[in-house]
């Protein structure tokens, strides 16, 4: 989609730190990290929220986790412990409508969340 933010860094017209990427996914980190890890995982397919997901591409968002997760383990957290985070519409807080999971980590996490 020609306006969506995460699309344009899908297509690296807009740039950003990708930590990796394959034909289906990529991961990048956030420019507002609440963590000492902050990393979005998204699709490169455009899909606007979680309410959009359908038969054909619900298969992305296992592996977007299955993702966060390598990276969590790659960068040390697994034992630890991490949090992968989706938000949907407003009342989640969702800002960039192009779906996306959050791994935060490297710190004690809050429970519930705010
Ligand atoms: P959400 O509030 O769940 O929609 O999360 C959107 C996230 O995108 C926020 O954590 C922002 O800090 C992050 N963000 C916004 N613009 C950029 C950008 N250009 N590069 C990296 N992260 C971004
Ligand atoms: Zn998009």
């Amino acid at each position: 989609m020609s306006d969506c933010l995460f699309c344009k860094i899908a297509n690296a017209t807009i740039p950003a730190k990708i930590v990796y990427r394959d034909e289906t996914v990529l991961a990048f980190e956030d420019i507002n990290p609440q963590a000492p890890t902050h990393l979005l995982i998204i699709p490169r397919e455009h899909i606007a929220t979680l309410n959009n997901l359908t038969d054909d591409n619900q298969h992305l968002v296992g592996h977007m986790a299955a993702t966060g997760a390598k990276l969590a383990k790659e960068k040390d957290h697994a034992e630890d412990g991490y949090r992968l985070v989706m938000n949907c519409n407003a009342d989640a807080g969702q800002t960039v409508f192009h779906i996306h999971m959050h791994l935060l980590a490297g710190r004690q996490m809050d429970w519930p969340p705010g």
